[in-house]
């Protein structure tokens, strides 16, 4: 059976992650959505919070979990029987700081592999901390988040 995983922060989960989820879960026999949690980040949300929204968001589908995580990345793969790491690419900087990870991450693991899925055209230019504060200064955010987000960011 293989495996993907596809980690991140998703403070809060977006319409390009949600894209990119998607696209992924057909690739793959099962895809595990992790969560990252690091104590004392910055974030919006908590991880629980974090995960239900994503959760909510995919909705039933078969193939795909949403799975909290803290510590590596690498560790996470391993302990979810993955060899597959699964990332999100926008044009522009968003290359350097994946392909930097990926290199990383195959130190660390060498047997594990990173596939980039590249943004649908009309996510590029979505980013968790501009939704977030068009949100707040009071912008129509409704066509790139999923309904619960936008409910949770009103
Ligand atoms: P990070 O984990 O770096 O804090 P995120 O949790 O927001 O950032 O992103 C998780 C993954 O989703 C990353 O691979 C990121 O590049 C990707 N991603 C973020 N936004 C988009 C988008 N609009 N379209 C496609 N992929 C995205």
């Amino acid at each position: 059976m293989l495996t993907g995983i596809y980690p991140g922060s998703f403070d809060p989960v977006h319409n390009g992650h949600l894209d990119i989820a998607l696209r992924a879960s057909k690739l793959f026999d099962k895809l595990i959505i992790g969560v990252y949690d690091k104590p004392n980040k910055n974030n919006r949300f908590t991880g629980a919070q974090r995960t239900e929204m994503f959760r909510d968001a995919t909705g039933p589908i078969d193939n795909i979990e949403v799975v909290q995580f803290s510590g590596l990345v690498t560790s996470f793969a391993k302990e979810m029987g993955a060899k597959v790491v699964v990332r999100g690419l926008r044009a522009g900087f968003d290359f350097e700081t994946e392909f930097e990870m990926a290199l990383m991450w195959r130190n660390l693991d060498p047997e594990l592999d990173i596939i980039c899925l590249m943004s649908s055209l009309k996510y590029q230019f979505i980013y968790s901390s501009r939704i977030k504060e068009v949100a707040d200064l009071g912008g129509d955010i409704s066509n790139l988040v999923p309904q619960n987000v936008l409910k949770s960011l009103s």
